[in-house]
């Protein structure tokens, strides 16, 4: 199947009981069985079924299953939202002692929770880019995850998938990548060599924003050192579903970052459209940034642009696709706030992925707890305007940006 159909057809064939097209939200919190035979088969994961929602529930495995199935994984868990799904697919592996590398040009909620995990002996080296020459020298026998956005929001920086993965297997960590901001329309990154996918399905996935929600799916291709990664061991049984086994069964369980039934039924049906959407926005992005390079003085960052430095990943990885994100550089803060003003379209929002046109000036909204530092390496300036291209027709979308532009 090619993409389009899968993202109706694979991992999904309507709701058994009732024939309903879509699976419905199943909108409870318990689910009763015949006898504590039953139950007791259910608890513990030798007969299939459901018991309690913040461990499995109908609409929520259903979204997952999609999910599973349009990413190539072996199985999905799915949370209460992206900074979930970031937060226990690292809590899974880590314990106290132990060191993660990061890129440094992260979404700033990832920025600030590594700096939440260092109370609890999880330290992070951040590295400028994700590359082998940057990544290498910071392996140390503690580090037990590289984890990295696959296209940086708002950096717009692509890491090359396949000879990351390559180092950190040679090592004996897993990479983790964000693919959020990329989709998978654009790529399946298991396909290169990445062990672990999330996504805030917030975004792209949903589509609408209309609902908060992240995955984390797993390629099953990781071979884990129970040594090495002791408090997986217990699960070991479970052979290469032992990393998901242990989320459900584990720590995701026990913190309570389930995903509610009615944002997961949200999220299948935005789902559905995802590739129609984002072959929309990708071309809607290209045309506006080839807009901003040619005919104002505006700088621009957008990988799809072939003067991008990341144009050959681009190509390389997302047949030239550029995603749906540019950023532009005005002068100072006080240009950037009038262009934001002068619009008339765009919506001042802290979001990606909506269907409408998003726009924010990231310095004085999501980064502001980070230093300048951190905002230099994510690509931020003062003068930095991110836009989220949205579905609309292109050409009110450049004749809009254009008055908002000459007027400043
Ligand atoms: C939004 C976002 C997150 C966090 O997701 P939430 O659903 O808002 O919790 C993580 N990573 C990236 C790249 C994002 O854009």
């Amino acid at each position: 199947m090619k993409f389009n159909t899968k993202l109706l057809h694979k991992g999904f064939n309507g709701d058994k009981e009732t024939g309903a097209t879509v699976t419905p939200i199943y909108q409870v919190s318990a689910f009763k069985h015949e006898s504590p035979e039953k139950l007791e088969k259910v608890f513990n994961n030798t007969a299939p079924g459901f018991a309690y929602t913040r461990i499995s529930n109908p609409t929520v495995s259903s979204f997952e299953n999609r999910i599973t199935a349009i990413e190539n994984g072996i199985g999905t868990v799915a949370c209460a939202s992206g900074m979930a799904a970031v937060t226990m697919s690292l809590l899974n592996i880590l314990q106290s002692g132990d060191e993660v590398i990061a890129g440094s040009g992260l979404f700033g909620g990832t920025i600030d929770l590594f700096g939440d995990l260092s109370s609890f002996g999880i330290n992070t080296k951040f590295a400028k880019h994700i590359t082998v020459e940057d990544v290498e020298p910071l392996i140390t026998d503690k580090t037990k995850a590289i984890f990295a956005e696959l296209i940086g929001n708002p950096a717009l920086d692509i890491v090359d998938i396949e000879s990351v993965a390559s180092l950190a297997h040679s090592k004996g960590i897993p990479l983790i990548l964000d693919s959020t901001t990329a989709t998978p329309y654009l790529i399946n990154p298991f396909k290169y060599g990445a062990d672990i996918v999330i996504h805030s399905s917030s975004k792209y996935i949903n589509g609408g924003g209309n609902s908060i929600s992240g995955v984390i799916v797993d390629s099953g291709n990781f071979k884990w050192d129970y040594e090495k990664y002791p408090n997986l061991k217990e699960y070991s049984k479970y052979g290469k579903f032992a990393y998901l086994a242990k989320l459900r069964n584990g720590i995701w369980r026990n913190t309570g970052c389930c995903l509610s039934p009615m944002n997961a039924f949200m999220n299948s049906v935005g789902l559905e459209t995802l590739g129609l959407r984002m072959e929309r926005l990708c071309s809607n992005s290209y045309k506006l940034a080839k807009f901003f390079e040619d005919e104002t003085p505006l700088e621009v960052n957008y990988p799809g642009l072939e003067s991008s430095p990341y144009y050959s990943l681009a190509e390389k990885y997302f047949n030239g696709k550029g995603g749906a994100i540019v950023t532009i550089r005005t002068g100072s803060k006080e240009r950037a706030f009038k262009l934001l003003n002068n619009l008339q379209i765009p919506t001042i929002a802290t979001n990606i992925g909506d269907t409408r046109t998003l726009v924010i000036h990231p310095a004085s909204t999501i980064y502001i707890h980070n230093t300048p530092e951190q905002m230099e390496n994510a690509g931020v300036y003062d003068d930095t305007i991110r836009i989220s291209v949205g579905i609309e027709d292109i050409e009110d979308l450049i004749d809009d940006f254009s008055q908002a532009i000459k007027n400043i």
